[in-house]
């Protein structure tokens, strides 16, 4: 394990694929209609503008080649992550994909989420339409009423 984060290491974490990606960041990319590759290329060709992990704890939530395990422990609370099948709903260019069974790391103590990079990369090959929907479902779609607005 590395004793510091460095750019370099961010880099090689990019480019090997060795890195988790929050949902939260993830659902992020895709409704900036980011591709994953997109995003590790930006990572590879980063620089450091500002330096704010000093003080901060080891990178423990970087993958090392000491991890056994398919995640890391949680990055918020160093829980055990473990893998489950969930559901996500994407907005993709203006449309909204339900995407069902999408392995994820979930944090069996504060239930965060995390996933793959080669995840991620199936979600993109879906979204850009190199596989047919299951089906296709009607979705009960409001709005909140003005009236109401506080
Ligand atoms: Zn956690």
């Amino acid at each position: 394990m590395r004793s510091s984060l460095t750019i370099e290491f961010i880099r090689a974490c990019a480019l090997e694929g060795q890195y988790e990606i929050s949902l939260h960041a993830d659902q992020e990319r895709l409704e900036d209609g980011l591709a994953i590759k997109d995003v590790e290329e930006a990572l590879c060709s980063a620089e450091v503008l500002e330096d704010e992990v000093e003080g901060r704890a080891e990178p423990k939530h970087l993958k090392s080649e000491a991890m056994a395990g398919k995640y890391s422990d949680c990055f918020f609370c160093g829980g055990e992550v473990v893998e489950t099948a969930i559901n996500r709903e994407i907005w993709w260019k203006g449309k909204l994909h339900l995407i069902q069974e999408v392995p994820a790391g979930v944090c069996k103590q504060c239930g965060e989420k995390v996933i793959l990079p080669e995840v991620a990369g199936e979600i993109d090959r879906i979204l850009q339409g190199r596989t047919a929907p299951e089906e296709v479902l009607q979705v009960p779609a409001y709005r909140y009423p003005r009236s109401k607005a506080v």
